[in-house]
């Protein structure tokens, strides 16, 4: 069993720190898990935490989702940041400007998920650019038989890679991942020369953590369960209190000089 650790104090003083550039997942590291991605919500002070810590880092905080930019976009508003949405496919930086990756053909992944979720009705498929989740939360005892047709239907997509989420099989480019779209972030202004924060809770937040480690900045995993980043928050109750404890954190504006 995994010892409980809980780094809140250490993610407090690395997000309080000038010259931080934060970079957060959303899904089960801002907000809790849900039964479907539509039930989730935002926690009151949330939105205003986070458009304060924005502020004291110059703009340097972006949200790395699963999820597209829109529905993030969606879920945070009236705040507008910079957003890397499925996995890095699709990206919008500080100054506002939208790319989009070019993504491999994923259409044979949909037609045999969603011939999957026909049969069985507590399967729940996502159309996405370029990508196709299959959620399998309000049926676990499905997983097996999910694994099993996604894997084959990914063999036939090259470019294609499946990924083994929480209640979730998705399939995506193997060309971009969540390290990618930070390190992009990290070329742009006002990222650049910052030290990259990045918390996240999933398989998919691995590239990330990979990324910001080896850059000189620090991964930070939220929940249980194995992972390349070096810190670690029990739940996103906890990192939700670290994310308000910094944005009224008398120390270390630093953007005023
Ligand atoms: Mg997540």
């Amino acid at each position: 069993m995994e010892a409980f650790m809980d780094d809140g104090a250490a993610l407090l003083q690395l997000l309080s720190a000038p010259g931080t550039a934060v970079f957060l997942d959303f899904d089960g590291t801002l907000v809790d898990l849900a039964s479907t991605p539509d039930g989730v919500r935002l926690e009151p002070g949330v939105v205003e935490a986070l458009a304060l810590l924005a502020e004291r880092h110059g703009g340097a905080l972006a949200l790395i989702s699963g999820r597209p930019v829109a529905q993030i976009d969606a879920m945070l508003a009236p705040l507008v940041v910079p957003v890397a949405g499925v996995h890095g496919v699709e990206r919008r930086g500080a100054d506002g400007r939208f790319t989009v990756a070019a993504t491999p053909d994923v259409s044979p992944v949909l037609a045999r998920a969603q011939a999957l979720a026909a049969l069985y009705p507590g399967l729940l498929v996502e159309q996405k650019r370029g990508a196709v989740a299959l959620h399998y939360r309000l049926a676990p005892q499905l997983e097996q038989l999910c694994l099993q047709e996604m894997t084959a239907a990914v063999q036939a997509c090259p470019g294609i890679l499946l990924l083994h989420g929480k209640m979730v099989l998705e399939a995506k480019p193997a060309a971009t991942d969540k390290g990618g779209a930070i390190a992009a972030f990290m070329q742009e202004t006002p990222f650049a020369g910052r030290r990259p924060v990045f918390a996240g809770d999933d398989t998919t937040d691995e590239a990330g953590f990979a990324y910001v480690q080896q850059a000189g900045g620090q991964g930070v995993k939220v929940g249980s369960g194995p992972s390349a980043a070096t810190l670690r928050l029990a739940s996103p109750g906890a990192l939700r209190a670290a994310l308000l404890a910094a944005s009224v954190s008398p120390e270390g504006a630093d953007d005023d000089n």
